[in-house]
């Protein structure tokens, strides 16, 4: 038997979680997640969330600043809701129980100002904001008898009318889910299913995102028929920590705010070349001002120098970077941090309204893995976490209202014409080429020829993919790879079809503003093959 649930949450990072609150005192919730509950980057978030709580800041104030930063292509009348509601939002979670930081005298919250931002408005847990949310709505979901939590599961695709019965109206049906631990593909049936999987960092070479965040939702969406848009804004951070045995440790901005300096290997700055405010100008302009020295250099990374400050400053001002950095070899208040700037957030990905809906009925995407219109070609620092908070609870509130439908019987996962994979070596090796090409190819700083090498490179590593996927078992890392490629196709594409430079896509040959400003939008085409693949896994095995 299919299990059935009246919703199907897929990510347990901050939307995902939010949903499954929201509805579980009503509703019968399964919520999956491909790893422990707490692989998320919403664990990772560091500076805070967004929201106007201070008399002095306002509503109008804060939407200025986002869509400023979002370079004309903010949605307005979506930023204007998710805003609005961002206090109510914040005020849940203080009584669920987060402890934001206060002033000295514990009466008002502690609100920091982030760049771009015209106030102070960035409620933060000192500098684990993520953590302690994660943690504690965590801890609420665990103890909810309404809500089964499947942890080491991924989802694999999601089920669609379409896909079952070559439907016109496409409508979702719920997903099927790997046991990571078993190998079992687990056929889950819902009124409702949430794609809450967060961003697609794992893309690039250098990302400052978990491992977990591999566009899975996104490549899904598409798969099932949902229009994608705005794939080609990614946002750099300018200084990851460059060192073989630290994945992906961010050196906060806080250091060049405080007077670090950017330099080349024999100790040359270069920032002053690049821009009049040198190191403190902003995160775009530094990170593709890093990304140009060293594509003319052939480095591996830059330096990023704090020890003409006091060895009691630098510890006083940067505990954890001190001893994360001190753990690897490196101390800071002598030596110079390798740095190179890392993908960190995906400003587009599955379209929906104001209330998570997407183009298919019954399916709804939340958080970093969709594209509600707020980010625009930039997201402004902290409205992230805003988003993910809002969205859910706005999506919560559209599910509840909905009248139950009737559920057709769901076909099983069919392995019968597939094998056990003889070999992982392919997956591997694709992995890192992709992550390498997208990084040289479709990174900070773009050019019609880099982009066509990399769509050809991704369209041939794609039908190795396809043919793997059609004659083997699905693993976790089959799975992401596949999801990986489709992203990073979209991305190509979106970016292949602006010909302008516009918020954090810049390229040389189209290096203007053009005087519309439109988003990108991929709609699918009838991609899939329905019932007569040749090939296993019965109704998914195409791109
Ligand atoms: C280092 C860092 C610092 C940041 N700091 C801030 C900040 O201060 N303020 C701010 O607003 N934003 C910040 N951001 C961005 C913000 O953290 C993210 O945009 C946000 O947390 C995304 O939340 P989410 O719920 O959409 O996804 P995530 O928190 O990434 O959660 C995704 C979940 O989906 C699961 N998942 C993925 N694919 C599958 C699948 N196929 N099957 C099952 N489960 C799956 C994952 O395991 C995970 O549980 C930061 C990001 C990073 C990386």
């Amino acid at each position: 038997m299919a299990q059935q649930y009246d919703t199907l949450i897929i990510g347990s990072g901050l939307a995902g979680l939010t949903l499954a609150l929201q509805l579980a005192d009503q509703q019968k919730v399964c919520l999956v997640s491909k790893r422990q509950i707490s692989d998320s980057a919403s664990n990772w978030a560091q500076g805070g969330i967004a929201a106007v709580i201070n008399h002095k800041d306002s509503v109008e104030a804060h939407i200025k600043d986002t869509l400023i930063a979002g370079a004309g292509l903010c949605d307005e009348a979506i930023t204007r809701m998710i805003i609005e509601h961002g206090r109510e939002a914040v005020e849940w979670l203080i009584d669920l129980g987060v402890e934001f930081t206060r002033e000295n005298d514990d009466s008002d919250f502690h609100l920091t100002r982030e760049g771009g931002h015209s106030h102070r408005r960035i409620l933060h847990v000192a500098d684990a904001t993520g953590k302690a949310v994660q943690e504690t709505l965590a801890q609420r979901v665990r103890k909810h008898p309404n809500i089964t939590i499947l942890e080491n599961h991924i989802a694999v695709d999601l089920i669609t009318t379409k896909k079952l019965h070559k439907t016109q109206k496409n409508s979702c049906l719920g997903a099927y889910v790997l046991d990571i631990a078993s190998g079992k593909v687990l056929t889950i049936g819902a009124q409702h299913t949430s794609l809450a999987t967060g961003g697609a960092g794992k893309v690039y070479l250098y990302t400052t995102n978990p491992d977990v965040s591999t566009g899975d939702g996104i490549a899904m969406a598409w798969r099932a028929g949902c229009r994608i848009s705005n794939m080609e804004f990614v946002q750099f951070h300018p200084t990851c920590l460059f060192h073989p045995q630290e994945k992906s440790f961010l050196i906060s901005e806080a250091v060049r705010g405080e007077g670090g300096l950017l330099k080349l290997a024999d100790g040359t700055r270069f920032m002053p070349n690049h821009d009049e405010r040198a190191e403190l100008a902003p995160r775009d302009v530094v990170a593709r001002a890093i990304d140009f020295e060293m594509k003319r250099l052939g480095l591996d990374c830059v330096y990023l120098d704090i020890t003409h400050k006091s060895p009691a400053f630098i510890k006083k001002h940067f505990p954890t970077i001190h001893q994360r950095c001190l753990a690897l070899g490196i101390d800071i208040t002598t030596s110079p941090i390798p740095v190179v700037p890392a993908a960190h957030y995906s400003c587009g990905g599955v379209m929906t309204n104001h209330h998570g809906q997407t183009d298919i009925d019954n399916l709804y995407a939340i958080g970093e893995t969709s594209c509600t219109g707020l980010h625009g070609a930039n997201r402004l620092a902290s409205n992230s976490l805003l988003e993910c908070l809002v969205l859910a609870r706005a999506a919560a509130a559209n599910i509840l209202k909905a009248k139950p439908r009737t559920m057709p019987d769901l076909p099983y996962w069919d392995e019968s014409r597939v094998t056990d994979a003889d070999e992982e070596i392919l997956i591997t090796h694709t992995w890192n080429e992709l992550r390498r090409f997208m990084w040289n190819y479709v990174g900070i700083v773009r050019t019609n020829k880099r982009l066509s090498r990399a769509m050809h490179r991704i369209q041939m590593l794609r039908d190795e993919v396809h043919e793997f996927y059609s004659n083997f078992r699905v693993s976790n890392n089959l799975i992401e790879l596949r999801n990986l490629l489709q992203v990073s196709e979209l991305i190509v594409k979106s970016a292949m079809q602006r010909q302008e430079s516009r918020g954090l896509h810049y390229s040389r040959d189209y290096p203007e503003l053009l005087p519309e400003a439109e988003p990108t939008i991929l709609k699918p085409d009838d991609h899939y093959s329905l019932l007569d693949n040749k090939h296993g896994h019965y109704l998914f095995d195409a791109y």
